[in-house]
């Protein structure tokens, strides 16, 4: 499925082993070497053959990790010593993944280099939240964005093409920038009650959910949310998972999810803006 001195991007999907393809799961056997990001989660690995090597270079904010550079000419000589390399990547490869840097390094030393897709984060978490990401009236576009600015740069988006009304927006690596996510959402337009939903750890048992209110995002990021990967939902489709029915409908996944269940956070919601 590999040939030697080949190298394939591979997506991981969300966390949860079962949400990855089948073509992923091959691969990841079909690897002699396999470099995994660190949100790549224990479940996904364990499909690795016993004789695979697993390097982690994993890259999460804020801790010590492998930059780019160092990963890009990991894999490049790799598959110039003849391995079979599987670069895992978390979700989809092509998502925030630093996909192109990796397929230049490769393509300019003459490998062949190929991709296979995997589940987005957001597409996990709408599935979890029982909503959809486009609704037929009052969501006709989807904007993956990432609110993930340099150590020191400032959050330099364009909001005023974000404060959409008929939009969701997934705003991938955002938990530090929730406060100014809020406030310029609301400065460019959208109204101050656009339903938000916050998805950590989407697809696994530690997953955690909450709604608010964008207002009260800042509040509610403070107090809600845990270490792991965070997505935040922005838009009408939040409100159209009908919280109340889905709530009685669904057990929560867990005690601290239930402890943040969505009723909890809006009662939140209401004491704040009361
Ligand atoms: N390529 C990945 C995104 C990489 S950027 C994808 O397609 O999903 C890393 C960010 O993705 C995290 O900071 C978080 O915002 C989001 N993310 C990844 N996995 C997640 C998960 N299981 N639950 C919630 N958010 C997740």
């Amino acid at each position: 499925m590999i040939e030697p001195g080949q190298v394939w991007l591979v997506g991981a999907g969300p966390g949860d082993p079962d949400l990855l393809t089948r073509k992923a799961e091959k691969l990841i056997r079909a690897a002699s070497v396999l470099f995994h990001d660190a949100l790549v989660g224990a479940g996904v690995l364990e499909h690795a053959l016993p004789d695979t090597r697993l390097v982690p270079v994993g890259k999460r904010s804020g801790r010590h990790s492998t930059d780019q550079r160092t990963i890009d000419a990991l894999i490049v000589e790799a598959a110039l010593a003849g391995e079979r390399v599987v670069r895992l990547k978390g979700g989809d490869p092509a998502i925030f993944g630093r996909t192109m840097e990796e397929l230049t390094a490769c393509r300019r030393a003459g490998i062949d280099v190929r991709i296979c897709p995997g589940i987005t984060a957001a597409s996990a978490a709408t599935a979890s939240l029982g909503t959809s990401l486009t609704l037929r009236a009052e969501a006709r576009r989807v904007t993956f964005v990432t609110a993930h600015a340099r150590k020191g740069d400032p959050l330099d988006l364009d909001w005023g093409s974000l404060a959409l009304p008929d939009t969701t927006l997934a705003i991938y690596m955002g938990k530090a920038a929730a406060t100014e996510v809020s406030r310029q959402l609301i400065a460019h337009g959208l109204p101050r009650d656009t339903p938000v939903a916050w998805v950590e750890n989407a697809s696994l048992p530690s997953e955690r959910q909450f709604t608010t209110r964008l207002d009260l995002l800042p509040l509610a990021a403070r107090t809600a949310l845990g270490d792991g990967p965070a997505i935040m939902l922005i838009g009408q489709v939040v409100a159209g998972q009908n919280l109340q029915l889905a709530g009685r409908a669904l057990p929560p996944r867990n005690a601290a999810n239930a402890a943040c269940a969505s009723a909890d956070c809006m009662a939140v919601a209401n004491n704040a803006a009361s």
